[in-house]
């Protein structure tokens, strides 16, 4: 049995090898390995020990559940109870890719993966080490992003290893993720497909495949529909500012990161190229502020089309009600 407890005895092995990885995951333990978003935590999706043990090793509560990776598209047929056209629709034109589909579960999908709700659900990553990983597992990956539960998710498998070493048995390496942010949750397993999370795929995207497609309402959360939205995720130690007017004088120890040109009197800055740049350096700014000591970050403000929406998501949760209304 390979316990969290045990596991704290051997150093987390760090791996370039997908075959390696794939060989430590069919033993039933935890590994990490990169995809385009952030790198995730996997185990093996249909075995409900392993899957408890991507909770140990994060911290994470048990009602949020994790997405099941696959390496090829037949996969989701031993996944789902159904498969509405919607959902083929989306998979045609978004996969592999960014965006997680939310459908009907099977019954060999179990409630360690779903946190008990009737849906599970599933992407297939475009990042080639991922799909090579995926590929030599051969069965579907449970895998949530692989930081200590509200820590920010990690976009290098240094970050992995600052929030994991000692409590996983390995690390596939990989380059930093290219998005940035977590996949895009679309829920097709009513009517009408409904956005539960914002990501890399936006909302205009998803319309011009499905034309129905809506975002999650207040409702919809209410009614437990998208678990993740309930957490407080990713918050960094240094207090987060979004939105405001930044201030004639900075407070020591103050940080920035936005598009454009940084502000003068910070300790520490990113300028970003564009909204596409920002989201990608976000998480990895959040931590290098860490590092450092910063004690508040001011996060520019962007328009919430494209990949903005994500990433004025992620800056209103991380800013966790310090953030000011956009238009
Ligand atoms: P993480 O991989 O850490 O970003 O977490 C996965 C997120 O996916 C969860 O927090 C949920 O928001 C979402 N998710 C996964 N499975 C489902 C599902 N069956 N229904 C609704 N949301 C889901
Ligand atoms: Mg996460």
């Amino acid at each position: 049995m390979h316990s969290v407890k045990k596991q704290m005895r051997v150093r987390t092995r760090i791996t370039a090898s997908p075959a390696v990885a794939a060989r430590l995951i069919r033993e039933g333990r935890v590994v990490a390995f990169p995809t385009e978003t952030v790198y995730g935590l996997g185990a093996l999706a249909l075995d409900e020990r392993s899957v408890r043990m991507i909770f140990d090793a994060k911290g994470r509560p048990a009602d949020n559940p994790l997405i099941v990776h696959i390496g090829a598209r037949e996969q989701v047929k031993e996944l789902v109870r159904k498969l509405p056209k919607s959902a083929e629709r989306l998979m045609d034109a978004f996969w592999p890719g960014p965006l997680t589909i939310v459908l009907p579960r099977s019954n060999r999908v179990s409630d360690a993966v779903t946190a008990g709700l009737d849906t599970v659900g599933i992407r297939l990553p475009s990042h080639p080490v991922a799909l090579a990983f995926l590929r030599v597992v051969g069965v579907p990956v449970a895998a949530p992003s692989a930081n200590r539960s509200g820590r920010p998710s990690p976009t290098s498998w240094q970050a992995v290893q600052q929030d994991l070493d000692g409590r996983i048995a390995a690390i596939l390496k990989g380059p930093r993720s290219r998005v940035g942010l977590e996949s895009t949750v679309v829920d097709c397993s009513g009517r009408v497909p409904v956005v539960l999370r914002a990501g890399a795929v936006s909302l205009e995207e998803l319309r011009e495949v499905v034309r129905g497609t809506r975002s999650a309402s207040r409702a919809d959360v209410e009614q437990g529909r998208s678990p993740g939205l309930r957490h407080r995720h990713y918050a960094p130690r240094a207090r987060v500012f979004v939105g405001g007017e930044t201030p004639a004088r900075f407070p020591a120890r103050s940080a920035w990161i936005g598009v454009g040109k940084a502000p003068r009197g910070v300790a520490l800055s990113e300028s970003c190229r564009d909204v596409r740049a920002y989201a990608r350096a976000l998480f990895h700014f959040f931590r290098r502020c860490e590092g450092v000591g910063i004690r508040q970050i001011y996060c520019q403000t962007v328009s919430t089309r494209g990949i903005g929406a994500a990433l004025m998501d992620r800056l209103r949760r991380a800013a966790a009600g310090s953030v000011k209304p956009v238009g």
